[in-house]
């Protein structure tokens, strides 16, 4: 069975490739490598000595799409492509809703042209926005606080609605905390453009003389040492949650919201403290003022996923810490080395 991964030379595409050609799928990966590099690809395919069809395309062009989907015979999508920093998202508000709702909606529209009606789809914790308690089950209202988080919400209301509307659609709403950490064999991993905007890359580039300083948001969060709390999660665990929701697709037709998380919540100081172990090194840090938007504390009921996918995550804040900096530390300058 052919596999078609939008979005697949990205983090958590390259390593839910690899899963997939592992469990001895066939893959197709469509990305316009806006925000990935082609040598991730390469890397993917040494890894598993296997080889991927790719397409450089965007999802935003039908046209494209449908030659994609009438070379191969396509059963499942993994629905990865999109953009993803939050502040961006509030400058350029009309590209991320173009991006990702419309880049959504034409993808759905040729998918459904050709017969094609398994769908996984990236979503995220941020649509629970500030939740009123913890952990966060899928039942939570959900509420977004910025454009980037209102199109994941608006692609989850649309898939709702599909699905309403044709029942024979089959789709996975996925709700990703925090993905961090890398591949074992260190040579894919997360490669940001510029300045990290998330906490991991950030301190593995202090960590490796990148940068100087990590800036902590706040430590006057009501958590157990005053900084943010947040249930991160190995990316490995996360792309084979991926797989599982497949399998569950096809024994359990239908539409399901899962959760991928593990139930753990880790504050900024423990992460630095992970990573400073896992890495001999010292990560000089300052405290600023809270990042405006950013909530105190967030981590996943995961018992959902669990009973329904029988995924669990299995590796721990010390693997996330340690495969992140092999990846770093053999990768200084990410893929262009
Ligand atoms: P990423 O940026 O590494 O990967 C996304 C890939 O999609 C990139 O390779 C990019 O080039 C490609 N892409 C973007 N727009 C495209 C388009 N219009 N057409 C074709 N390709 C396009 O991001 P990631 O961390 O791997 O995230 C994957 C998905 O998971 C995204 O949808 C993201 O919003 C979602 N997500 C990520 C996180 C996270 O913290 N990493 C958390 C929750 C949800
Ligand atoms: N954070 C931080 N410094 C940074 C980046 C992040 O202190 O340079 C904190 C942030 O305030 C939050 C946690 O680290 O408490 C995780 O932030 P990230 O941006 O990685 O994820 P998100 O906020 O989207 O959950």
């Amino acid at each position: 069975m052919t596999i078609l991964v939008t979005g697949g030379t990205g983090y958590i595409g390259t390593h839910t490739v690899i899963e997939l050609l592992e469990a001895g799928q066939e893959v197709v990966i469509v990305d316009n490598l806006i925000n990935s590099s082609i040598e991730a690809l390469h890397r993917v395919e040494s890894i598993s000595g296997k080889s991927v069809s790719f397409y450089q395309g965007d999802v935003l062009n039908k046209a494209f799409l449908q030659k994609v989907f009438t070379d191969h015979d396509i059963q499942s999508v993994i629905h990865f492509a999109g953009l993803k920093a939050v502040g961006e998202s509030v400058v350029q508000p009309l590209r991320y809703y173009e991006n990702n709702v419309t880049g959504t909606l034409v993808l759905c529209e040729v998918m459904a042209e050709n017969g094609v009606k398994n769908l996984v789809f990236s979503s995220s914790a941020t649509v629970y926005g500030d939740p009123a308690s913890l952990p966060i089950t899928e039942a939570f209202p959900t509420a977004a606080t910025n454009p980037y988080g209102q199109s994941k919400l608006m692609v989850e209301h649309i898939l709702k609605d599909l699905h309403q509307a044709d029942p024979s659609w089959n789709i996975a709403r996925l709700r990703y905390f925090n993905p961090v950490g890398a591949h074992p064999s260190g040579r894919i991993g997360e490669d940001p453009n510029d300045i990290p905007n998330n906490l991991m890359p950030f301190i593995a580039q202090v960590a490796v003389g990148k940068r100087e300083t990590l800036s902590i948001f706040g430590d006057d969060y009501n958590t157990h040492d005053g900084t943010g709390v947040r249930d991160y999660i190995h990316v490995v665990d996360l792309a084979i949650g991926h797989l599982r929701a497949l399998d569950r697709l096809s024994t359990n037709p239908g539409i399901v919201t899962y959760n991928l998380g593990t139930g753990q919540g880790y504050s900024v100081i423990d992460m630095v403290k992970a990573f400073e172990k896992a890495s001999g090194k010292t990560i000089n840090y300052q405290i600023v003022d809270r990042r405006p938007g950013d909530i105190a504390a967030c981590y996943a009921d995961t018992q959902k996923a669990h009973n329904e996918l029988n995924w669990r995550a299995t590796h721990g804040i010390d693997e996330m810490a340690s495969s992140s900096w092999h990846w770093q530390s053999s990768n200084p300058n990410g893929y262009s080395d």
